[in-house]
């Protein structure tokens, strides 16, 4: 019998998260490796119409629990769904996004399984027997551990958005979908949801934008400049943790393995110096400009064209030279 890859696919307000799609498409090149198959597993109210997504994107069965106690997510009922699904279904591979409510469940089911769990995994390989290989940064991201799990199943990992990369959608893909009734134990419900408060957010999230001006330590003081340059460029800003430690942007703007992975078209890096943790999360951009006054700085190695000066000196010309542009 072939043996089952399950992803966690998120949804919110019925709107699938980008980074489900992003675990199907490597959870088909782990069954692909393994001789197995992929299992989708969607939890909500009135979440059926996701299905059909689901299959195009690579899953060859979904399991879909559509219950009214699961229309929020709520950690003790999305626990209860999930490792009962788990304990039918006996996958022997679990993937989770490492997003807050990944986050939140994923280990609540690995202690409620018996098994381990990985976490924020930068890479992941399977061999022919089905045994996963979890890649993680360790120790403040200079070196790489490889974690396996061979006594206990299901071998379990998170991996952030934006990390994988989505499969082409084939709409000709036909799978299974499965409905689970799941049998609830209320008296367990120790949480009530009164109220659900959305964060306004202004411009696109940088893990989704397809251009960034990113500002480091070298470059803090020129935020305004970098924003106009963005307006000017159709990009968002973003930064390195060090503008984030000194209260200049928001940990929202974080680039790195303690903030956000992207992968944008191009990633404009000014006065960053390109220490390991920044580069883990923007290494595979398309384009990389940087911008630094030091030209043995190490950001200079991964980048596409890099700038040898100042900053504060260049982003003026750069704002000059884009508007002539959009105006000729
Ligand atoms: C566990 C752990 C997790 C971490 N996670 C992250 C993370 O997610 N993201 C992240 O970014 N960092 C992270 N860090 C911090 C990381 O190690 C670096 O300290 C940080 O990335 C440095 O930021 P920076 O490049 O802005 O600053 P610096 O390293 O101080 O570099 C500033 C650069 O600007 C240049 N410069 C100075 N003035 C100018 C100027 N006028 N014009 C042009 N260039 C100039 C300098 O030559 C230098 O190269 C983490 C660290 C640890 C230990």
């Amino acid at each position: 019998m072939k043996k089952e890859i399950l992803v966690y696919c998120e949804q919110r307000d019925g709107e699938l998260k980008s980074v489900s799609l992003e675990l199907l498409g490597i959870a088909r090149t782990l069954a692909e490796n393994s001789n197995g198959s992929v299992a989708a597993m969607l939890l909500g109210e009135n979440v059926k119409g996701l299905c059909k997504t689901l299959v195009e994107y690579g899953a060859d069965k979904v399991y879909v629990a559509d219950a009214p106690e699961l229309k929020y997510y709520l950690t003790e009922q999305y626990a209860q769904a999930s490792s009962s699904i788990i304990n039918e279904t006996k996958p022997n591979i679990v993937l989770f996004p490492a997003t807050s409510i990944g986050r939140d469940l994923a280990p609540r089911l690995s202690a409620r399984l018996h098994t381990g769990l990985t976490a924020d995994c930068t890479k992941l390989e399977a061999d022919a027997d089905g045994n996963l290989f979890m890649t993680r940064p360790a120790f403040g991201g200079n070196l790489f551990a490889t974690i396996v799990c061979p006594d206990h199943k299901p071998q379990m990992s998170t991996v952030r958005p934006g990390v994988m990369k989505k499969a082409e959608p084939d709409k000709s893909r036909k799978g299974e979908i499965v409905e689970k009734k799941i049998a609830f134990d209320n008296s367990k419900f120790a949480v009530t949801l009164i109220e659900e408060k959305q964060e306004k957010s202004s411009g696109t999230d940088i893990a989704d934008a397809k251009l960034l001006v990113s500002i480091g330590r070298g470059a803090k003081t020129a935020l305004a400049k970098a924003k106009e340059l963005g307006g000017a460029l159709g990009a968002e800003v973003s930064c390195s943790r060090t503008v984030v430690d000194e209260g200049v942007l928001p940990q929202s703007q974080q680039v790195g393995q303690t903030g956000k992975t992207v992968r944008p078209q191009l990633y404009l890096a000014l006065g960053i110096s390109g220490a390991v943790q920044h580069l883990a999360g923007m290494s595979d951009s398309e384009y990389i400009i940087a911008v630094n006054k030091d030209k043995a700085a190490t950001i200079f190695n991964v980048a596409h064209l890099g700038i040898v000066g100042d900053a504060n000196e260049i982003l003026p010309h750069l704002i000059k030279e884009i508007g002539a542009r959009k105006s000729a």
